[in-house]
């Protein structure tokens, strides 16, 4: 089956996705959420990921691969590029080394990705990509996915510190003190603490 991805407005937008990871990898993780204290999957379908690939789209200034159909080859491929990258980046969170079966997943997308590539003056990346072999879309998560673990930034990865909250993103703050992935969160472990600190008072 394959679904176009839509160039107007031909999808509905009913699933509201988070972008708040700062990075499109945190992002594709962060479509396993908790609602109600219950996991929930925002990727049901491969028409979830092509809407998903449009608003990460708009979100990161994504230009190429908007277009490309999503079968259910690349839709089971994601999400099991997903769940690699989630036991990556929380071995990063937790200071453990990197689950060796989550590494070969990202390492196998990673070798589709490109048959040679050059790094030229202007930082920018000219190479041969393998494009059909591989969803632009896992291209470019796999990649964020790189850029996030061996990057100067990987002890800026953070796990939502509201217990109940498995969201996860990139702090950016100045002095490194972002817990929380929202306001939301913080509201709520904040009424938590207080309630508890009432309680034994
Ligand atoms: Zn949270």
């Amino acid at each position: 089956m394959e679904i176009r991805i839509p160039t107007g407005k031909a999808i509905s937008m009913e699933t509201d996705f988070f972008f708040l990871g700062d990075a499109l990898a945190l992002d594709l993780v962060n479509t396993e959420v908790i609602v109600r204290r219950k996991p929930a999957d925002l990727l049901k379908t491969p028409v979830d990921l092509a809407g998903w690939w449009h608003m990460a789209g708009t979100q990161y200034g994504l230009k190429a691969g908007l277009s490309t159909a999503i079968t259910e080859t690349d839709f089971r491929q994601t999400k099991r590029l997903r769940q690699a990258l989630r036991g990556l980046f929380t071995s990063v969170v937790e200071n453990r080394l990197s689950p060796e079966s989550d590494l070969e997943i990202l390492n196998a997308v990673l070798r589709l990705c490109y048959l040679q590539a050059d790094l030229l003056p202007n930082g920018m990346l000219a190479g041969t990509q393998h494009t059909d072999r591989l969803h632009p879309l896992l291209m470019a998560v796999a990649f964020s996915g790189l850029e996030l673990l061996t990057g100067v930034e990987r002890d800026r990865l953070r796990k939502c510190k509201n217990e109940h909250c498995i969201l996860m993103f990139r702090d950016t703050t100045k002095n490194a003190r972002r817990f929380w992935c929202s306001p939301a969160c913080q509201n709520r472990a904040r009424s938590a603490e207080h309630y508890h600190q009432t309680r034994e008072s």
